[in-house]
């Protein structure tokens, strides 16, 4: 059997060559790193249900329209997507105040914000991240200003979709972050979604309770990270019903 090509591996995810020209196979791993991989984890499970995760949202957007690097699920861990030209943004949307937003403005967590927020951060670990304006991105040729106004209209339909959603089952979308890639058909380029959707990168919160169902669970040691994001699948109905659950689910009312 000839071993595939690794094309990348991040921190929660490896990248392989895909089956055609122009396609990825994306595999999610188990590994949970936070605060710029300073804490690390391995936790069962989790690759699994981001790849469920992902690919709800990810489909769901693709038929509203809205274009994403999300071609199918291959098994339980990966999923074929389109290969795009990272740009080297982490695009955030926020709803309600929380995380670095609060930090740096004082603002107290889970303030509703008058409108959403979109804000910019350079993709660069050894940097940690820092936010940047649209005066770097324009400067330093990260994205042009058309791509500026694409990624904005992206970043909020991709809001308006998963808040509806996560509203849908009893759950507030606070904030998340989304990357965006660009694909070349014939002449044309185009800015699509990409990378992943999933509790790892946004913040959800219970709406009666306000439990915390994302990432923060692993940051903050809340408890289980896999409760919660078993949770925020079987809420969506993406945890196969016939199939054992990826590990003990808790069981919501
Ligand atoms: P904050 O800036 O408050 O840390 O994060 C805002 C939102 O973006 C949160 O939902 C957080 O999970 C997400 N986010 C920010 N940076 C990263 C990152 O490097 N990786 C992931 N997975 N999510 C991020």
């Amino acid at each position: 059997m000839a071993r595939r090509k690794k094309i990348y591996e991040g921190k929660a995810k490896i990248l392989y060559e895909g089956p055609e020209p122009g396609t990825i196979v994306q595999y999610f791993k188990d590994d949970a790193t936070a605060f710029n991989a300073q804490k690390k984890d391995v936790i069962d499970g989790k690759g699994a249900l981001n790849n469920l995760l992902s690919e709800y949202f990810m489909s769901g957007l693709n038929q509203i329209g809205v274009p994403t690097h999300f071609i199918k699920r291959l098994n339980m861990r990966e999923q074929l997507v389109r290969q795009v030209e990272i740009i080297p943004l982490e695009v955030i949307v926020r709803n309600y105040a929380a995380g670095t937003m609060s930090k740096r403005l004082g603002i107290e967590e889970g303030t509703q914000l008058p409108r959403p927020i979109v804000e910019y951060c350079y993709k660069d670990d050894s940097l940690g991240d820092p936010l940047v304006t649209e005066e770097h991105i324009a400067a330093f040729g990260w994205a042009t200003q058309q791509d500026m106004d694409d990624i904005l209209s992206l970043a909020l339909r991709v809001n308006d979709f998963m808040s509806g959603v996560m509203y849908g089952v009893g759950i507030k979308l606070v904030d998340f972050k989304i990357e965006i890639g660009r694909v070349y058909d014939g002449d044309f380029q185009r800015l699509i979604v990409a990378d992943e959707i999933s509790p790892d990168s946004c913040r959800l919160w219970d709406i009666e309770t306000g439990r915390h169902l994302d990432k923060d669970v692993f940051r903050r040691d809340l408890g289980s990270l896999t409760d919660a994001y078993t949770e925020v699948a079987m809420r969506l109905g993406v945890m196969p019903k016939t199939s054992t659950p990826v590990t003990k689910p808790t069981l919501i009312n």
